[in-house]
């Protein structure tokens, strides 16, 4: 029998979850608290029940591209690509990739940074969902889906493991786009 397909409601999830999750105060800056999801892909079946529960608001809407952002969104946003059959796009710090690519800059919670992708990582038209680990202010992911409008992709979301509402990265980005497991 096929299992039921968890939801972004599954409180049992949201339980453990955030009793994996390692608050790492003072990281990388002072005053910051890093969460740290690495208990959490340490566990394949939490992992799993993770993936899950990311993919599943997205199932049925013919997303063709998932885009992680570096770094942990690689983590997250690869194993969604596979289990919503659509392909995966990295998107990366500047430099780092090696055919020719796009950028945007943002400011973070920490720092000032940019994103880049490759120029033809995006197809005209096709329907991309964005992955990431953690939602702060929604700089990052903002300019991420200004690369993939850029490259003519049309935005179905973004998906992340938790939010820290209280930097207002939902109402940047638009609340109806944003599907979080966790808030904080
Ligand atoms: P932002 O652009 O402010 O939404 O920052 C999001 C990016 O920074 C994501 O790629 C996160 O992985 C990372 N990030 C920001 N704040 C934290 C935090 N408190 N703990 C872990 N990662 C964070």
């Amino acid at each position: 029998m096929t299992p039921p397909v968890p939801s972004l409601t599954d409180t049992t999830l949201v339980a453990d979850v955030n009793a994996r999750l390692r608050d790492v105060p003072d990281f990388p800056k002072p005053g910051i608290v890093f969460k740290d999801i690495t208990p959490v892909l340490a566990d394949p079946r939490l992992f799993g029940r993770v993936i899950n529960a990311m993919s599943a608001p997205f199932r049925g809407q013919h997303v063709t591209k998932v885009v992680g952002v570096e770094a942990r969104g690689f983590l997250l946003g690869a194993p969604i690509a596979l289990a919503l059959n659509a392909g995966f796009v990295p998107a990366r710090k500047p430099g780092k990739l090696p055919h020719r690519s796009v950028v945007e800059r943002y400011s973070l919670e920490y720092g000032s940074d940019g994103v880049e992708m490759h120029e033809d990582a995006i197809l005209q038209g096709e329907r991309v969902l964005i992955v990431d680990d953690v939602l702060a202010t929604g700089g990052t992911a903002e300019a991420t889906a200004r690369l993939v409008s850029r490259l003519g992709g049309e935005l179905v979301g973004f998906s992340f493991l938790l939010s820290l509402d209280f930097l207002e990265g939902p109402n940047r980005l638009g609340r109806e786009r944003v599907t979080t497991l966790l808030t904080f």
